[in-house]
């Protein structure tokens, strides 16, 4: 029996976020009290505490800052993909996410390696974040 993907959770405080996503956007949390840029979204400034955060949007540049070839898949959901690749991904505004790097040889990834925004349309409401390599160094 083959699983399907897991979703992630869609809440109050996350829907915002996902619908950006549904828009082909990477929405990012700007800090109008210290200018520190987090991901993922939340109530407070992870290092000021200010609650005076607004939307900014990932431009989609970034590099890779780690990553590890998954050859054998912890669920039959992601049979069909191995190898993939499960990236930190450090974007050009400072957050770093846990995401796929995807549409990538693996003999080219390399830490430092740019890479640019994706998405994987995963269902009617999740469209997920992805990265691919664009050649080069950011
Ligand atoms: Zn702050």
């Amino acid at each position: 029996m083959t699983l399907a993907k897991p979703l992630p959770p869609v809440d109050a405080q996350s829907r915002h976020y996902w619908e950006a996503c549904n828009e082909g956007r990477l929405v990012l949390q700007h800090c109008l009290s210290c200018g520190y840029v987090q991901h993922y979204h939340r109530v407070l400034c992870s290092h000021c505490a200010a609650t005076d955060l607004v939307d900014l949007e990932a431009s989609g540049a970034g590099s890779v800052k780690s990553f590890t070839v998954i050859r054998r898949a912890v669920s039959s959901a992601f049979d069909a993909d191995v190898p993939y690749v499960v990236a930190l991904i450090e974007l050009a505004e400072g957050p770093v996410l846990m995401t796929n790097l995807v549409d990538s040889p693996l003999e080219d990834i390399a830490i430092g390696e740019a890479v640019e925004l994706t998405f994987e349309r995963r269902s009617e409401d999740i469209n997920l974040p992805q990265f691919r390599l664009v050649g080069g160094t950011l």
